[in-house]
């Protein structure tokens, strides 16, 4: 099933057709603040879903293609980042901090942004800023040091994800948490319909131009692993994101594209990039050369 959220903060279910507005029955709204009701959905989706899998039969809903798709989960406790998981990404960053040296960082839950919203780039002279082509994992069950064996069963669903970094020296955490850094969409796919997870296909482009190819049977650290390290630290609860790496073929984004990311039996989504007049601070206003740092 796929669950999006939807004009201004409506959780919905749908076909890729039509939406159907569930917000009531999630005890949520466009006025719910903090924007919680869908955590509440995630963790309670299995007894709900035979309910609304009748509901997404019966009931006509809305046109899927007057809607404006929100980030499907705003409100998460946290969101989780692998660095470095893909070996040829490494390799193209002459990186030695891989995923399973570094483990994970946190980006702000607050750059995260919906398949609608643009990308605005910060105003840092100097500076480039890249996409990073990722699969997107929310976790569905609460836990704690959760074995590797049994991971799979704490995820809820997965979504396209572009995670977007300000090149540098500087904290990975600040150089990611820009408002807007964090497109995730269009919809959660619930982890049903996507039986084997190790073997993803992914591509991004940058307008009309293939930028990364990559398949999750590449990744350093696997998906199950992924949730094993983050969980031995952190209870993982329902809601929680997790940008799970990216391939070869990062690259730079300018006022005016548009990056587009299709993730096989997930989604596709395309999000333009523009420039915005804010985001300067005394960390950035230094000279940078980008080809002596090692990135
Ligand atoms: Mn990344």
């Amino acid at each position: 099933m796929k669950i999006v959220r939807f004009d201004g903060g409506r959780i919905g279910i749908t076909d890729g057709r039509k939406i159907v507005d569930i917000s009531a029955l999630c005890g949520s709204g466009p006025a719910e603040w903090p924007p919680v009701g869908i955590n509440r959905l995630i963790r309670n989706f299995e007894s709900l879903r035979p309910a609304l899998e009748q509901i997404l039969a019966e009931d006509k809903g809305v046109p899927f293609a007057g809607a404006r798709l929100d980030t499907p989960v705003p409100w998460p406790n946290k969101l989780i980042a692998y660095p470095v998981n893909y070996h040829d990404h490494a390799a193209e960053m002459a990186s030695t901090g891989l995923a399973n040296i570094q483990g994970f960082f946190l980006k702000a839950n607050s750059s995260l942004s919906g398949p609608h919203d643009p990308i605005e780039l910060p105003d840092l002279a100097g500076r480039q800023i890249h996409h990073e082509c990722e699969l997107g994992l929310i976790i569905g069950k609460e836990g704690r040091q959760i074995p590797v064996e049994t991971a799979l069963d704490h995820v809820f669903g997965y979504a396209c994800l572009i995670d977007v970094t300000v090149r540098g020296k500087e904290e990975r955490v600040m150089r990611k948490s820009y408002d807007s850094f964090t497109p995730v969409g269009p919809w959660i796919v619930t982890a049903d319909e996507i039986p084997d997870p190790a073997d993803i296909n992914m591509r991004l482009w940058v307008n009309d131009e293939l930028r990364q190819q990559a398949s999750t049977r590449d990744l350093i650290v696997d998906i199950p692993h992924m949730i094993a390290v983050a969980s031995s630290a952190a209870t993982l609860y329902p809601g929680d994101v997790f940008a799970t790496g990216t391939p070869a073929g990062v690259g730079p984004i300018q006022d005016g594209d548009t990056v587009t990311i299709e993730i096989e039996k997930v989604g596709r989504m395309s999000v333009p990039v523009i420039q915005g007049r804010r985001g300067q601070n005394i960390v950035f206003a230094k000279p940078f050369d980008f080809q002596k740092a090692k990135i």
